[in-house]
């Protein structure tokens, strides 16, 4: 499953590699699963556009369109919008049209450049939707950014909470795109036991968790950003699997700091790694 620094990741190496880029034809298979908004509505509303930007929201990545014919990405107002979830084994792909077309491709969009833009899932959890922004609201994750959070907002969305904080951290309303490995490992770096209830922790351990939570994903961020052509062109989730994690996953080896065995328990039905001894 594609974590927030894997989606971010893709969505600059699409925005790096297709901005500016006109879409001069959209193909979508047959499969209904990965289309929120009707496949015939979708390519009706992307051919022609060009492709303003394109970023992370939540984990979601979200191309912003211009109107048809636009020339000047600058000064152009954004009119559309192209939504694509990656859900479980979602892949966006940049190749050229004469690039071998893998199995499970449910999209491909034509690009001015000579470029082509895939959506290539095998298990259909993903969804491509597109919305008309002169009619349809905007796309908006229902959490709020963890790069981006400030000190008080973030304290604010634990406050009085009963649950443990490593269900607040995967509560998608709270915040957005923080997955089972960033919450595990930014809990370590925090020195925070996942089960201990959210509206307990103190402010300076809020503080904690809201940097250690930043820096993990950062950290991942600029590792995968070393090996976004992976991500974009070639094989989908590779170098993320290289990522040294202190905890999760680990269970039974010694902890990187203090070399008591990391265990493994249940949180909200979710695996949580910690380390009995440096998390309070
Ligand atoms: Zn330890």
């Amino acid at each position: 499953m594609p974590e927030l620094p894997e989606v971010e990741t893709i969505a600059r190496g699409v925005h790096e590699r297709l901005r500016g880029d006109r879409i001069l034809q959209a193909w979508f298979g047959s499969h209904r699963e990965p289309f929120k908004t009707p496949p015939a509505r979708q390519a009706r509303g992307l051919e022609g556009r060009t492709i303003l930007s394109v970023e992370r929201i939540g984990k979601h990545i979200v191309c912003t369109l211009g109107s048809a014919g636009d020339k000047d990405v600058l000064v152009s107002k954004p009119e559309a919008q192209w939504i694509v979830h990656l859900g479980m084994t979602g892949r966006l792909l940049v190749t050229i049209p004469e690039g071998p077309v893998a199995a499970h491709t449910h999209a491909r969009l034509s690009m001015a450049s000579g470029r082509e833009l895939r959506f290539v899932d095998p298990r259909r959890f993903g969804r491509l939707e597109f919305r008309d922004l002169r009619r349809d609201a905007g796309f908006g994750a229902p959490g709020d950014e963890p790069l981006k959070i400030g000190g008080e907002q973030f304290a604010a969305l634990f406050h009085g909470r009963k649950l443990a904080i490593k269900a607040a951290l995967l509560n998608q309303s709270l915040l957005a795109g923080v997955g089972n490995i960033y919450a595990d490992e930014s809990l370590f770096r925090a020195k925070i036991r996942p089960r201990r209830r959210a509206g307990s922790l103190t402010r300076a351990e809020l503080e904690r968790l809201r940097l250690a939570l930043r820096e993990v994903l950062e950290h991942a961020i600029r590792l995968g950003g070393s090996s976004v052509s992976d991500y974009v062109d070639a094989e989908g989730v590779r170098g993320f699997f290289q990522l040294e994690h202190c905890v999760y996953l680990r269970t039974g080896l010694a902890c990187r700091i203090c070399q008591t065995p990391i265990r493994r328990i249940l949180v909200a039905g979710r695996g949580t790694h910690f380390c009995p001894q440096c998390q309070k």
